[in-house]
């Protein structure tokens, strides 16, 4: 089986399919501990399609992000204090925000709605008043409302200014703020940041030069940034900004370093955690000491990293269709749908890792590609190297289905999900201490008709 595995990139660290296996069977295995998953099993029961959601994952993750902060503090000499906040926006299901937090994730929200559904958590008593969520996102009257209401709650809501504007809509707040900054600096990410609206320029901040109660300097210059050099570069450029910022804000003690820590979805090499962490510490004390200032606390805000590996997808091949004069020999399409499920692959052309859920160990595989089950010609997957190879359905087992599995589903892809020819969502699933739990049951056509006034 070690062939197999090799194969398919399975039970590699570096690739986040640390927690994958099969079986003596072919079969995709999870593994949690001493727990393991039969994922074939599994959604033969559930049904497809489905998602799976893997909390140990995300408590993996966020505790080896902290582990790698600690010991880079003590590598580089870095004295101040560093936290992590959680995007909201990245995944908003209840569970992967409640297993973030309890891992000691703070949060970072974009909007008066993410807002509202973490009043709804502290009004649960689901969590702790300590912590703190900073307000991204544009602040409409109901927005600054909300923010009002839970700070004089004494909750700890930092609201950060994104544009002038703001600073006059909330120069009643009492509680700390945060500005956003417009760097200058460019980097290589899925955004498009030639003509950035976020935030104020260096010059229109030193300007103002005393703002009340500032408390930290943010930045978000990109996601899915895979240059080292464009992790460091954006904070040398703030740190300036941050030192002069300082001399007339003394309350002034935090950068924070926004998103954009990349997810090895094709499995390519990309740069180490630890790296990453080493040199932008390492930037801070260097910086700190030139400026002659105290080392300023830090922020990070990495979403798609944290969150991505936690969650994967599995589609059942319900139909092969052969192409003639084309670079692969079968269509196969899926019981799901590559532009609701998995919208990226449409928007960003995103490539996935997939796998075999059953069938790993087929004698013989084919070139393929993939196809929802939408109407729609862009429903489709063709993979990076222009094929995808998959095995061969006459050398599946009597009467078995193949179902195959996309990896790293668990960043973005929820909230942009979307109904074309109204297919419904996935069923979603929970895997945890060796039990299966079902979180959302697929979408049937009376909740979907209801979106759409029937
Ligand atoms: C989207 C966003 C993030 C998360 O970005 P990733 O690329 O997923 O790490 C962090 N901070 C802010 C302000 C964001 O808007």
């Amino acid at each position: 089986m070690s062939q197999v595995r090799k194969l398919w990139k399975l039970g590699r660290k570096d690739a986040n399919t640390a927690c994958f296996d099969v079986n003596r069977d072919g079969e995709l295995i999870v593994k949690e501990g001493n727990y393991q998953y039969n994922i074939f099993d599994l959604v033969r029961k559930v049904g497809s399609p489905v998602e799976v959601f893997l909390p140990f994952i995300l408590e993996q993750r966020l505790e080896h992000l902290f582990d790698t902060l600690k010991e880079q503090a003590r590598e580089t000499g870095y004295r101040g204090k560093y936290y992590y906040h959680y995007p909201m926006k990245v995944n908003q299901n209840k569970e992967f925000v409640l297993t973030l937090v309890a891992e000691g994730a703070h949060l970072e929200v974009a909007s008066s709605n993410e807002l509202w559904l973490v009043q709804r958590l502290w009004q649960e008593e689901n969590f702790s008043s300590k912590i703190r969520v900073l307000c991204n996102g544009p602040k409409t009257p109901e927005y600054l409302k909300l923010i009002h209401k839970l700070a004089d709650n004494n909750l700890s809501i930092v609201p950060i200014v994104e544009n002038l504007d703001e600073l006059d809509l909330l120069k009643d707040f009492k509680g700390d703020i945060g500005v956003r900054i417009n760097l200058k600096t460019k980097v290589k990410s899925h955004w498009d940041n030639k003509f950035d609206r976020f935030g104020l320029t260096s010059e229109e901040i030193l300007e103002i030069g005393k703002f009340r109660n500032l408390k930290i300097l943010h930045y978000h210059i990109g996601s899915q940034i895979e240059r080292e050099r464009d992790m460091i570069a954006p904070l040398t450029e703030a740190f300036k900004t941050y030192a002069a910022l300082k001399k007339k804000n003394p309350s002034l003690d935090t950068i924070d370093v926004g998103g954009g820590l990349a997810v090895p979805y094709e499995k390519k090499r990309l740069y180490k955690l630890d790296r990453v962490v080493n040199r932008l510490l390492t930037t801070m004390v260097e910086l700190s000491e030139e400026a002659k200032i105290a080392q300023p606390n830090v922020i990070v805000e990495w979403g798609r990293y944290i969150t991505a590996p936690a969650q994967f997808t599995v589609y059942k091949v319900v139909a092969e269709k052969q192409m003639e004069k084309a670079p692969v020999s079968s269509w196969y399409i899926v019981d799901g749908s590559f532009m609701n499920d998995l919208l990226d692959t449409w928007a960003l052309h995103q490539k996935w890792h997939i796998v075999p859920v059953n069938g790993l160990d087929a004698e013989h595989r084919k070139r393929v590609w993939l196809a929802g089950l939408s109407c729609d010609a862009d429903d489709q997957y063709t993979a990076s190297e222009g094929y995808l190879l998959m095995p061969r359905m006459d050398d599946m087992r009597p009467g078995e289905d193949l179902y195959i599995a996309i990896l790293d589903t668990g960043a973005y892809q929820d909230a942009f999900a979307s109904h074309h020819c109204l297919l419904g969502s996935p069923t979603k699933i929970v895997l945890q201490n060796g039990l299966l739990s079902v979180a959302r049951k697929k979408e049937g056509p009376q909740e979907i008709g209801k979106l759409f006034g029937w």
